[in-house]
Formats: structure tokens, sequence, C-alpha cells
């Protein structure tokens, strides 16, 4: 059953086709073939071709020369085009979501929900292009005015990860844009038809528009053409999603030249469980926090963390849930999850739970790889519970899938935090209690170390409106909603001198 995902490729206008950079609507490239087979059915759906260095020259340059245009443009008027560009986004939530679902696996609601993302945020941008707003100041000179503006930061490299693979890309872009920068995106090189499908729309209204060519461009590759973009000093900022390991290269790449750097990588997220918690809640959270997305999102819930008071209890009603969960094609709305992204995936998954059996972890549900029919493409897992030790080194690491670690704490809510807070990733947190002295100790300057935390909720599924990232391993960057727009833009300061006189700053004396 094809879910009509060959009608959704046909309303995107990427039915088999090759493509690969572009600029515009005008598609190009010389690399080699990267061909996209789907996690679902293990079905070929397209292909693209890789940037070369050639094609990457072609786009920084135009890239360049149309950001010197689009900066002059009025905010509110590049609101206005992504206004335009929203307005395309939900005419084709429906064929988007299901070619993210199709060509990722995660669950056609979830790539719908990764659509409407796109779409809030997009909304988000439009209001903000009426509010980059700078700050005022008063002079210590008489006569003298002071005051800081935000102006256009130049051309943007978006690196992206193939489990966000539309979203990522539009909480930059669409502040970027309305701060009057223009973008370079290389998105993931298993998702590259997704991107292909977002730059058509994109490149479409800024055609429309009189939008000059460049201000939204696609390069395809892998990590070679990722360091096309770390090494250019063309580009001011780079914003890279994916794992710590390629954020420490990233990162040292673009200091090298002292570029900045938006860095947004991995997780390994805990929900702490008190004895005050509401279980049926906890349930909830933490099932959907570890399988859904089969565990590939960068918040999904890694740890469990649960007071021994009440451990038996949760443990008990988590292992009965999982009994519920239903395994297979994502674009069928009855199943929970999907496949993993590709055979790789599925090794790092298995290596994981044998590592965990020889660190002395007790596996309370069972993993392993699906087969027969429906599981053809060799991506469909099982997902596993292990009770664990934080000090596991399988523990301290981020797997990118469902396997959930549960552990014990004892005595006060301090133990608990030392153990939330005792990994190098600090993405998503969350504390499930009706406790207010426990709840607001969670949140303390003693509490959670991550860039998110929350309080009965659980660690997955973040809302546009905050600012997006976390500390340590992490990276440190912050994208989306609050003021994470300030990244995209340069600050300057100015001073105003309205009198006859030249007075110094600091009372200085300079008499000629
Ligand atoms: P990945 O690190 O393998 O690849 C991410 C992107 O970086 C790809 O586009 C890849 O081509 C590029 N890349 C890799 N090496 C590079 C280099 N040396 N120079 C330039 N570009 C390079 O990650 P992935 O497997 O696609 O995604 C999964 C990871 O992403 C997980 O660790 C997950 O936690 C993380 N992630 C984090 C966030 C967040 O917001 N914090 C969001 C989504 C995913």
């Amino acid at each position: 059953k094809k879910f009509g995902i060959d009608k959704a490729l046909e309303e995107l206008g990427i039915s088999k086709m090759n493509a690969g950079s572009s600029t515009g609507t005008d598609f190009f490239a010389h690399g080699e073939e990267i061909k996209s087979y789907s996690p679902v059915d293990g079905a070929y759906i397209g292909s693209v071709k890789a940037t070369t260095k050639e094609d990457y020259e072609k786009v920084a340059s135009t890239a360049f020369k149309g950001f010197k245009e689009w900066r002059k443009l009025p905010a509110p008027q590049r609101g206005e085009v992504v206004r335009q560009f929203n307005d395309e986004l939900r005419r084709l939530k429906a064929p988007l979501g299901k070619l993210v679902s199709y060509e990722m696996g995660k669950s056609y609601q979830e790539g719908l929900g990764e659509v409407q993302e796109m779409i809030d945020i997009c909304d988000f941008a439009v209001g903000l292009s009426r509010q980059l707003h700078g700050l005022t100041m008063h002079s210590e000179r008489p006569g003298h005015r002071m005051y800081e503006q935000y102006h256009p930061l130049g051309v943007v490299g978006v690196i992206s990860a193939f489990n966000f693979p539309v979203a990522v890309w539009s909480w930059n872009t669409a502040l970027a844009w309305v701060c009057g920068d223009a973008c370079i995106w290389k998105g993931s090189e298993k998702t590259p038809l997704t991107s292909v499908a977002c730059q058509k729309i994109a490149a479409r209204v800024f055609e429309q528009n009189g939008v000059p060519a460049g201000i939204s461009s696609l390069v395809t590759g892998d990590y070679k053409v990722g360091e096309y973009m770390t090494s250019d000093e063309r580009l001011p900022l780079i914003s890279a999603t994916g794992s710590t390991r390629m954020g420490k290269i990233v990162a040292q790449d673009v200091a090298k030249r002292l570029g900045k750097t938006l860095l947004e990588l991995g997780g390994n997220n805990a929900i702490i469980v008190t004895p005050d918690a509401d279980i049926k809640n906890t349930v909830i959270g933490a099932v959907f926090g570890a399988v859904g997305t089969c565990g590939q999102r960068c918040t999904s819930t890694r740890r469990l963390i649960v007071h021994e008071d009440v451990y038996d209890k949760v443990k008990t009603a988590i292992v009965d849930a999982y009994k519920q969960i239903r395994i297979g094609n994502p674009l069928d709305e009855n199943n929970h999850v999907g496949p993993l992204i590709d055979k790789d995936a599925v090794q790092n998954y298995l290596a994981a739970l044998e590592k965990v059996k020889q660190e002395g972890g007790n596996v309370l549900v069972e993993g392993g790889v699906l087969e027969g029919e429906g599981y053809e493409s060799g991506c469909y897992v099982k997902p596993a519970i292990a009770e664990a030790e934080n000090h596991f080194e399988i523990v301290q690491h981020e797997t990118f899938a469902p396997v959930l670690y549960i552990m014990k704490y004892s005595g006060s809510i301090e133990n608990a935090m030392d153990m939330q807070n005792g990994v190098r990733q600090g993405l998503s947190s969350a504390i499930m209690t009706n406790n207010l002295r426990e709840a607001e100790y969670f949140l303390s300057v003693e509490g959670s170390d991550c860039g998110i935390a929350n309080v009965n909720i659980g660690t997955s599924g973040a809302e546009i409106g905050g600012a997006f990232g976390g500390e340590k391993d992490t990276g440190g960057g912050r994208e989306s909603g609050s003021d994470a727009w300030k990244i995209y833009m340069r600050r300057q300061t100015n001073t105003i001198n309205y009198t006859t006189e030249l007075p110094l700053a600091q009372g200085i004396k300079f008499d000629l």
C-alpha cells in the first residue's frame, strides 16, 4: 500500500526527479548521484546530484549578490514574502508531511506536525519583521544621543540533520530572511528530496515576488559539501544541527576563520519521577518521549530517573504500555512507531542493547529487528527498555534509537538532580511531580543544567515560541522563538553628537 505517496510527490513536483544545487527554481549540480530510498518500504524514491566545488561557488556568489539587494528591502516587506511562503506551506501541508514521513520514516502525524512547525515559525517571523528592536541608552556626554540597531548579517549557512528534515531549516531561514539575510542550506544527505521540495516552494514564491536569486539556496551532499560552507569566509554564521561529533568539527572549522556558529547537537534527556508524580501522565509522557519518531528526536527521552518509593509501580506501568505499541508503516495512522532511518542506525541500536547487557543492565522489554511482511526495509525495530545505572558508558552516550534506560534514586530530589545533570549533554529535561518544592528546586539555579526544563510534561516536543537549544555537548545554540533572531543580525552601537562642541567620553581633555 502506497498511502498516496506518488500523488504527494507529484503535488510537490519532485516525482523521480534529478535535482541538486539551486539558487532559485533552476536546479543544477554536477557531482555524484545521491539516491534516496525510503526506510518505510525500501523503495527508491528519487535522486539528486551532489554539489561540486564549482557548483558551490556559483551558489555562494549568487547568494552574496542577492543579499546586497535583499538587505535593502524594508523588513516588513521581507515579512510579506515570508507570509506568502507560509500560505504555500499551508496549501502543501499534507503532501510535504507525507514526503517527510516517507523519506525519513516518522509517522504521518509527526510529518504533519513538522510542517505545522514551519507554518508557526513563519507566522512568528512575519510579526518579528516589525519588531527587530534595538535599545536606546542615555549618553554620558551632553548633546549626544546613543542607541543600537540591528542590521542584516549576510549569507547564513544552515546545515541540518535527517530527523527534522524540514522544520529545522525553517526555524533558521524564516527568521534569517526577515532579518535580511540570504541562506544557503545543506540538508541531510539521508533526506535529499524533502530539501528539494522545500527549496522549490520557497524559490517559486521568491521569484513571484521579484526577490533576487540566491536568498534561498540549496546545496546537496554529505559532510564534504558542508565543509565548503564551514570554510567559506563569506558566511559569517553557520547554524549546524546534528551530532556532537559533527558539532565539534564544525565549531573548530568555523572558529579558525572567526566565524560564528549556532550549534544544535545531541541530547541525553531524562525525566525525573518523584513520589508525588501523577503516574498516568508520567507514563504517557515517557512512552511518547522514548518511542516517538522511533527514538530519533534530539529531545527523545533516554533516561527515566525514578524514586525508589514509586519505582516498581512506574516500571510495571511503562512495561505494560509498551505492549500496546504498534510498529509498522508510518503512513498508516494506526501505527505508533515507524522505522529507523537506515540499516546503520539499526546496527547502532543493536550494539547499544548488547552493550547495556555487557555493562550489567537488565533488559525489561526485549528489543530486536522485525522481519516479515511490512518490514522488508529491514529498518523496523522494537522499542526496548533496560534497567541501568547512570554511570554506564552506554547510558552516558546518545543512542539515536528507541532504547529507554530506567534507573532508581533514593532520598531527596538533590540525588535525582545529580544523576540528571551527570551527563555531558544538556538539551532537554523534565520532572514529574505535584510537589511545589521539588518542582521549584528543579527549575532553580541548583536544578536542571539543560536548555529546556519542563514540569509535568515530557522532554520531547517543543513549541516554536521559546528559544530552543541546550548547553554543554549540545552546543549552546538557541534558535526559533524568544530573542533567538539576534544571532542572524549584526548589532551596531551608534552615538550622534548634535552640538557644536566635541566632548570626549570619560571626561578626557584633549586641547588643541
Ligand atoms: P550528523 O551529525 O551525522 O549530520 C548532521 C549534518 O551535518 C548533515 O547534514 C551532515 O552532512 C553534516 N555534517 C557532518 N559532518 C560535517 C562536517 N565535518 N562539516 C560540515 N557538515 C557536516 O547527524 P544526523 O545523524 O543527521 O542527526 C542526528 C543527530 O542530530 C543526533 O545527535 C541529534 O540529537 C542531533 N539533533 C540535534 C537537534 C538539536 O536541535 N539539538 C535537532 C535535531 C537533531
